[in-house]
């Protein structure tokens, strides 16, 4: 990847490359924005423009690019290169173990990484030309590591930045926060996401392609991961034929279904984990804390598809987000009434909000998946069928 390939954000990457152009990077920068808009991403290509050893189109502050190809921009990454640190917050995830993670409630930058990035950007540089230093999440650290980390700020070490990153910096130290530059984030719009995936995966359905468009809310990171990845497609295709046939199934099959949609969870966060051997092992070591996470995603798709049966029950299908489901919800559609799709609507949002406290995962689900099925057989006009 290179900054070129990066889906919307144009002014943060024109603010980026003019900045590198001039020869004026500062510091400490601050990327505000929406969590998983695309901050992360932005930051290690630029981290990978500032040591490039042949960057290409080098006096146009509108192109200018990492070649993507050298030892640097390779090693940087693969996250092995000596002059780029990232650290994300941490949660334990068990006896002596943790997992780096920006999804985790109650994840927490810890002294000790805050730390690391001070040590590192005090000392001298690698083998690369710039150092980078990130730090997802800023608001997380405690204001003793902001502290020292401010230190590090007012007297800024030579060829070296930081990028903090934050969604919601008033959980910052103001002094930190007033020595960076901000540079604001913001979801990538619909027209620019549905051109931008069409040219990337020119042999997928453009219906799909305009689907996750629709559904990532602008986190064009998301969509990219869910495109790349054929397990989360599949697992959303399962969601979706769940809840499709939620009005044949009988109220006793709640429980069963309620296990399926946990599965389903668990295959999503492998999935947009890459199914990497570390995804496996904080599931199996904080499944509880993996479901929650998961589930709320999950969760999400299906208040997507509710959300849909609304429009189309009210007739209006311009907005609809699933459309490579068009016809399958359509004709659901026609076994709801409004009123109920409403209210099934509502209980998917309690669920999550109930998730987020401290409620029994597969006792949240069941009575989830009870309530839908007792709103589908109310038939269209409300009455019991
Ligand atoms: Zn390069």
């Amino acid at each position: 990847m290179s900054l070129s390939g990066i889906l919307g954000h144009s002014q943060p990457l024109r603010v980026l490359r003019r900045a590198f152009v001039e020869g004026r990077v500062p510091t400490a920068y601050l990327f505000l924005g929406p969590p998983n808009v695309g901050k992360l991403t932005v930051a290690l290509q630029f981290a990978k423009l500032l040591n490039c050893t042949a960057p290409e189109h080098l006096d146009d502050p509108e192109l200018v690019d990492c070649c993507d190809q050298c030892p640097a921009c390779m090693r940087i990454e693969a996250g092995s290169f000596a002059d780029v640190l990232s650290v994300k917050p941490v949660v334990r995830i068990g006896r002596g173990a943790q997992t780096e993670s920006t999804e985790f409630e109650g994840a927490v930058l810890t002294t000790e990484q805050i730390g690391d990035i001070i040590s590192r950007a005090g000392g001298k540089l690698s083998r690369g030309k710039h150092k980078a230093l990130i730090v997802a999440r800023a608001e997380t650290m405690n204001p003793e590591a902001g502290n020292r980390l401010l230190k590090t700020l007012e007297e800024p070490p030579p060829n070296t930045t930081l990028v903090l990153t934050s969604s919601s910096p008033s959980g910052m130290l103001p002094t930190v926060v007033s020595r960076c530059q901000k540079v604001s984030f913001h979801p990538v719009p619909l027209g620019e996401l549905i051109s931008g995936l069409s040219t990337k995966y020119p042999h997928v359905d453009p219906g799909l392609v305009e689907t996750v468009a629709r559904l990532c809310s602008g986190r064009a990171g998301w969509a990219l991961s869910v495109l790349n990845m054929p397990d989360a497609l599949m697992a959303r295709e399962e969601l979706l034929s769940l809840l499709l046939r939620l009005p044949e199934e009988p109220l006793v099959a709640a429980m069963s279904l309620s296990e399926e949609l946990i599965r389903l969870a668990e295959r999503w966060w492998m999935a947009l984990n890459e199914n990497s051997d570390a995804a496996h092992d904080v599931l199996t070591r904080s499944s509880d804390r993996v479901r929650r996470v998961a589930l709320a995603e999950v969760l999400d798709l299906l208040g997507s598809a509710l959300r849909d049966l609304l429009l189309l029950t009210s007739g209006d299908e311009s907005l609809v987000l699933n459309r490579d489901h068009l016809h399958d919800l359509r004709d659901l559609a026609a076994t709801f009434a409004p009123k109920n799709v409403r209210r099934a609507a509502a209980a998917v949002e309690q669920v999550q909000r109930h998730l987020r406290g401290n409620a029994n995962v597969r006792l949240a689900c069941e009575l989830l998946l009870l309530q839908i099925m007792q709103t589908c057989r109310q038939g269209p006009g409300g009455m019991s069928v």
